[in-house]
C-alpha cells in the first residue's frame, strides 16, 4: 500500500492507526480525520473489502465525512471512523470485537466508536467490555439503535425543504418516494404517514416492503421505477452514489431529501441537480440525527436534549438552503461552507479537546 502519507495529506487526516491481532484475526484501520472540535466520533464498519487499498480509501472518505457531519450538527466532536476487514457474517467473533475494543481504548478517547454497516448494538456491547469509548450499546448508559433519530431528523429536513419551496410544511397529500425501507426508511415512513403523506416505496427485500405496505398503506414500486416517479419528494434511504448521470435525468421530484450517506456519486451531480432546479438536502446535514443520538452519551444520555437537537436539523437544512440561494451555489457546497466555517472557528493551538471519560463495564 504505497502512498499512504500522500493520501492522508490529500484528505487532511490527523492520524491513521493500523491494528492487527493474530489470535482473533483482527485487521482494522482507524481513521482520525479531525479532533479540532472534539474527540473523533464515528462508527465501525465491518466489510469484506477486496483489498487493503479499498479499506483504506473507505476509512479515509468516511472519517472525513464524519468531521463535516458533526460540524453541521453543531456538535463539539471531530470526525473518525474505523473499518474491520472481513465478512461480518462469518468472521465476526467476540474475541475479534474485544481485540478491536482494546485498540480503541489505547487511543485514550481520541476516537469513539459506534455502529455502522456490519455492526449491531450487541457488538457494541461486546466492544464496550474493553473500552470506555464505544457508544450506541444497549447497556451501561448506551443510546442503542440510532435509526429512529436519524429518521426524525430527516423528517424535519423534509419539512424545511418543502417550506423553502413555498409549499408550507404540511405533508398532507404530499407524495414521497422512499428508496430502502430498512431501519431508517421504516421509521421515516412512520413519521411521514402520520403526517398524511402518500408513500411510494421500494426495497430489494420483500419482507421490508410488506411491513410498510401493511402498516402505512404504502404503494410498492420496483427498484428501477423509484427514480422516475411522479412525486414531490425522493427520499434515498438505502445506498450511496444513487444520484448520478444515469438517475438525475429521470427525476420528476421537486426535492431530494433522504438519509442515505454519500448520495452524490460525484461533485458534478450536485451541480446537475442544482441546474435542474431540484432542491437537494445535503445527506450529511439531514441524516445527523443518529450521530446526535450517539454523541449524547458523552454528557449522560438525555432524551429531551436529543429530541431538541434532532428537531433542530430542520433549522440547519433551512439555513443551508438559504445560504445556497444567497451564494448561488448548490446546497452541498453551502453545507461544506457551513461545516468549514465551524471547524475554522474551533481551531486552537491545542486543537484536540479531550473527551470526558464516561462509564465502562470492564
Ligand atoms: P438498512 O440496511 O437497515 O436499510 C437499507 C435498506 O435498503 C434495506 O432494507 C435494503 O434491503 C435496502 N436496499 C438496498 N439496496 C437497495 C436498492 N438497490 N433498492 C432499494 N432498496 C435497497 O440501513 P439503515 O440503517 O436504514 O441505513 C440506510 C441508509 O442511511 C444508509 O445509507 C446509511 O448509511 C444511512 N444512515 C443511517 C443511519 C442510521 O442511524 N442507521 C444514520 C445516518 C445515515
Amino acid at each position: 500500500m504505497s502512498g499512504v502519507f500522500q493520501k492522508i495529506e490529500q484528505y487532511g487526516h490527523e492520524q491513521i492507526v493500523f491494528a492487527q491481532d493474530k489470535d482473533s484475526g483482527l485487521k482494522a484501520i482507524i481513521g482520525i480525520h479531525s479532533t479540532v472540535l472534539g474527540p473523533a466520533l464515528g462508527g465501525c464498519r465491518m466489510w469484506n473489502y477486496s483489498d487493503e487499498g479499498e479499506a483504506l480509501r473507505d476509512v479515509l472518505r468516511l472519517s472525513r465525512g464524519m468531521t463535516y457531519k458533526a460540524a453541521v450538527a453543531g456538535l463539539d466532536l471531530g470526525g473518525g471512523k474505523a473499518v474491520i476487514i472481513g465478512d461480518s457474517r462469518t468472521h465476526k467473533t467476540p474475541a475479534l470485537l474485544k481485540a478491536f475494543g482494546r485498540f480503541v481504548e489505547s487511543l485514550g478517547g481520541r476516537y469513539i466508536t459506534a455502529e455502522d454497516v456490519g455492526m449491531k448494538v450487541a457488538d457494541i456491547d461486546t466492544i464496550r467490555t474493553q473500552t470506555h469509548w464505544a457508544f450506541g450499546g444497549s447497556n451501561d448508559g448506551g443510546s442503542g439503535d440510532p435509526s429512529n433519530m436519524t429518521a426524525l431528523g430527516t423528517f424535519q429536513g423534509i419539512k424545511s425543504a418543502l417550506k423553502y419551496l413555498g409549499m408550507g410544511d404540511d405533508l398532507n397529500g404530499i407524495r414521497v418516494a422512499i428508496q430502502g425501507v430498512g431501519n431508517v426508511g421504516y421509521h421515516l415512513c412512520s413519521y411521514l404517514s402520520a403526517a398524511g403523506a402518500k408513500l411510494l416505496v421500494t426495497d430489494i427485500y420483500p419482507t421490508q416492503i410488506e411491513k410498510v405496505v401493511h402498516e402505512f398503506g404504502a404503494t410498492q414500486v420496483t427498484p428501477d421505477e423509484i427514480y422516475g416517479l411522479d412525486c414531490d419528494i425522493f427520499a434515498p434511504c438505502a445506498l450511496g452514489a444513487i444520484l448520478n448521470s444515469r438517475t438525475i435525468p429521470q427525476l420528476k421530484c421537486k426535492i431530494v431529501a433522504g438519509a442515505a450517506n454519500n448520495q452524490l456519486e460525484t461533485e458534478a451531480d450536485g451541480y446537475a441537480l442544482f441546474k435542474r432546479g431540484i432542491v437537494y438536502a445535503p445527506d450529511y446535514a439531514i441524516n445527523g440525527g443518529g450521530v446526535i443520538n450517539v454523541a449524547a452519551e458523552l454528557d449522560g444520555y438525555n432524551q429531551q436534549k436529543v429530541l431538541a437537537k434532532v428537531t433542530n436539523i430542520g433549522n440547519t437544512i433551512a439555513d443551508i438552503l438559504e445560504r445556497s440561494r444567497q451564494e448561488n451555489v448548490p446546497p452541498h457546497v453551502a453545507a461544506d461552507h457551513l461545516a468549514e466555517q465551524r471547524i475554522a472557528a474551533g481551531r486552537t493551538p491545542q486543537q484536540a479537546k479531550p473527551a470526558k471519560s464516561s462509564c465502562c463495564s470492564h
